[in-house]
């Protein structure tokens, strides 16, 4: 695990220990800094050890000089983009660590940078295909671990919590974000497709999911050990990033299609594109929280007035002001609605029987999920990546020549 991968886990389960603390679970938060800080030591990994003392002054810190940051008691809007930001710029780092190990290798020269495990989070198929190595075949791969911890860890998050990964953890969704905020700037005019329009639209991310899921299903049992060992499986990450660095002008056409959505439409990308969008989508209407309308406050029926706040705020156009339950596979839980919302206990994020996750408890609950997990999985053996330096050294040398 590198140091950035350390700091960014250690530096979010502090904060959730702190929130949770600031919530009033004093015991819970007690309990929880003690699991976090004994996992950590027993790890006996300087770097992790030492970024859990770094992450334990600066939350410190943040709570001399920001109290209502490191104690959550600020707009969910506000909590929601540092949350983001910070994700995003740890992601950034991770790229450029990526980056100048890969071009150490390319040089045939041993890395003094490691390679940051958590990269193989771009790794859905290898991700899939290893959990289904795992299911069917008790295989646990050893070269990209951690694809298939992060697709567990995503898939559990939008099991718990609808599609609060792509609200407010998925640095692509920030980037279109300010794509987005930059067309605005100059072309204010909105160009929405219909209605009749909009919804085949939204399909493609589905059609695009299944092309992914026929790759990882249609794999027969019997082949995945030899794909596992072969060298195509070692390299795929840097495959992907050659794919990315060095791309032809189909894929150019593709990115710029891309950008220009995103540019286009508010989430346009999130919305009509990407698979990972669509898997989150489906496992979402199993997540027993939603966003959920009391008729009960609601200015409508409560007191006969027309309003349509929620409805307004919401980036996914959701029409939340007709409905009770929000139950939209587009609905990423950022709470935006909540927070436009005049009036106080008419909109939540909660279960059917009522019970409520506020902007700092569903931000504890993504946190726990996105980083204790990969905790346990280091912890255990099932994180780092056991491809020998010289192996990825000499395979990138025939980039180009190896297939599946
Ligand atoms: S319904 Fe509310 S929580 Fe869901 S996407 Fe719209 S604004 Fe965000
Ligand atoms: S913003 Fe609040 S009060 Fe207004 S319609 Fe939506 S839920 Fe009702």
């Amino acid at each position: 695990m590198s140091f950035i991968e350390s700091l960014t886990l250690t530096l979010a389960l502090t904060y959730s220990v702190s929130l949770l603390y600031w919530s009033g679970k004093k015991w819970g938060a007690a309990a929880s800094g003690v699991l976090v800080s004994t996992a950590v030591i027993s790890s006996l990994y300087w770097p992790l050890i030492a970024a859990l003392a770094i992450a334990v002054v600066v939350i410190g810190f943040v709570n001399k000089f920001q109290p209502q940051v490191a104690q959550g008691d600020m707009r969910s809007n506000n909590l929601r983009d540092g949350v983001q930001h910070l994700l995003a710029l740890s992601m950034l780092l991770v790229g450029i660590q990526f980056a100048v190990n890969s071009a150490l290798l390319k040089a045939g020269i041993t890395p003094w940078l490691m390679r940051p495990d958590v990269g193989d989070a771009f790794l859905p198929i290898a991700g899939g295909i290893e959990l289904k190595a795992i299911i069917s075949l008790g295989i646990w791969d050893q070269t990209h671990p951690a694809a298939a911890v992060m697709l567990t860890v995503v898939l559990l998050t939008g099991l718990l919590c609808k599609r609060a990964f792509c609200g407010w953890a998925c640095p692509l969704g920030i980037a279109g974000e300010y794509l987005y905020k930059l067309r605005k700037r100059f072309i204010k005019a909105e160009y929405l497709p219909p209605a009749w329009l909009d919804w085949p639209l939204r399909m493609v991310k589905y059609l695009l999911l299944l092309a992914l899921l026929y790759i990882i299903v249609g794999m027969p049992a019997q082949t995945i050990p030899n794909y596992l060992s072969g060298n195509y499986h070692k390299i795929a990450d840097l495959k992907m990033a050659l794919f990315f660095i060095t791309p032809g002008l189909v894929t150019l056409l593709c990115f710029g299609f891309i950008l220009s959505l995103s540019a286009w439409r508010r989430q346009g990308f999130c919305r009509y594109i990407c698979p990972y969008g669509a898997l989150l989508g489906l496992v979402s209407f199993l997540s027993p929280f939603k966003i959920r309308r009391s008729t009960q406050h609601c200015l409508i029926e409560s007191k006969g007035m027309d309003c349509d706040k929620c409805s307004r705020a919401c980036p996914a156009n959701i029409s939340v002001h007709t409905q009770k339950d929000i139950r939209s596979d587009e609905c990423q839980a950022c709470m935006r609605c909540v927070s436009a919302c005049p009036k106080k206990e008419a909109l939540h994020f909660s279960t059917r029987n009522g019970i409520k996750l506020s902007a700092r408890g569903l931000t504890i609950g993504l946190m726990v999920l996105l980083f204790l997990i990969p905790l346990i999985a280091y912890l255990s053996g099932f994180w780092v990546s056991q491809t020998p330096t010289e192996t990825r050294m000499y395979l990138i040398q025939h980039l180009n020549s190896i297939g599946h």
